[in-house]
């Protein structure tokens, strides 16, 4: 392992950790530029997003892989990633009751909207996992005696591994803020391709809508959507791209496990193009997502049949991509 630290230092990027030996680092036009951004992302969790993401990265080798999925992050677990820097993520604020300064009066439990001040015998305390940190109970407390201190939410790291430079990061139990911690790793992620010329960010987006997907989409060049065919998968892919759409960013649908609902599947693809998006393809439901999974393994580094279908769907995902301009090496 490479210089590992804590502490919230700031470290100067890693020169040594290039990609992958005979990885392309130059954009297509053989210049140092905006790297593209795809994000991969699907209404819920377990639909196959992280396997797809880990696989086209295999497929891009050298690119970077960029896990905006924080509140439950697994990629990790497939690209498994030698760390090279370990960051402190601090965000927000912690209430705390100093007890021996407080007289029991009781004005910040009556006005704290998360309920999260109870009294103690003498004196009131703050759970810190209620605590929403607004800071209105330090500003009503008549004896100052609540302190205020900045609040530890997580970490991130810069690794690498076998397909390339990866950012990653781990939210604290119960901590908040996904949002600013995908902006993090997504800052990173780009500081990281522009410096060292790589053309090509792949980014395992949160589940769902909420602001941990908006920060992760804002300003990408393409979204993917990995849904399910039932009538969640449905409506939860009719939702992302209707986000994508809003944001002007070009959307495609790749179905997993198309064929346990064969008809769901069709009516999927039907409303996704009327969504305006591209179908990308179809990957039936296979057992090796589950075995590669145990197996720290991606599905296109295993010989089956799914090995091709994937191949196919990043090939439409490049050709989609031209087509709207998008480009990479
Ligand atoms: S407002 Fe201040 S003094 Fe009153 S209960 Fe709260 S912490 Fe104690
Ligand atoms: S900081 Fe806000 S949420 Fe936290 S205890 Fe004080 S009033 Fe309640």
């Amino acid at each position: 392992m490479g210089n590992v630290i804590s502490g919230g230092r700031e470290l100067p990027a890693v020169e040594e950790m290039n990609p992958v030996e005979g990885a392309e680092m130059e954009n297509v036009d053989g210049k140092k530029g905006k790297p593209v951004e795809i994000v991969i992302i699907s209404g819920k969790g377990g639909t196959g997003k992280t396997s797809l993401t880990a696989a086209f990265a295999v497929l891009n080798k050298g690119c970077i892989v960029a896990d905006c999925d924080v509140d439950a992050a697994d990629l990790h677990l497939l690209l498994k990633p030698e760390i090279i820097e370990e960051h402190e993520f601090w965000s927000g604020h912690n209430a705390i009751i100093r007890a021996e300064d407080c007289t029991g009066c009781g004005i910040c439990a009556e006005h704290c909207r998360f309920e999260a001040i109870k009294e103690n015998g003498s004196a009131y305390e703050i759970d810190e996992l209620s605590c929403e940190g607004c800071g209105l109970c330090v500003r009503l407390c008549p004896e100052k005696a609540i302190d205020f201190p900045p609040r530890l939410c997580g970490k991130w790291m810069v690794s690498r591994t076998r397909t390339g430079p990866m950012i990653h990061a781990q939210l604290g139990i119960a901590a908040e803020n996904s949002g600013r911690l995908v902006a993090v790793v997504r800052k990173r992620a780009k500081e990281e391709a522009e410096s060292k010329g790589i053309s090509l960010i792949l980014i395992d987006g949160p589940p769902g809508i909420g602001c941990p997907v908006i920060s992760s989409i804002t300003g990408a060049d393409m979204v993917v959507v990995v849904v399910e065919p039932t009538v969640s998968g449905e409506h939860d892919m009719k939702r992302a791209l209707e986000l994508a759409k809003h944001f002007n960013i070009p959307a495609g649908v790749c179905i997993n496990k198309w064929d346990i609902n064969g008809a769901a599947a069709e009516r999927i693809e039907k409303r996704a193009e009327e969504l305006g998006a591209c179908v990308l393809g179809r990957i039936p439901y296979d057992p090796v997502f589950v075995k590669t999974q145990l197996d720290e393994i991606t599905v296109v580094e295993a010989n089956t049949r799914i090995k091709d279908i994937v191949e196919n769907i990043w090939k439409e995902i490049r050709e989609f991509g031209g087509k709207h301009g998008i480009s990479w090496s």
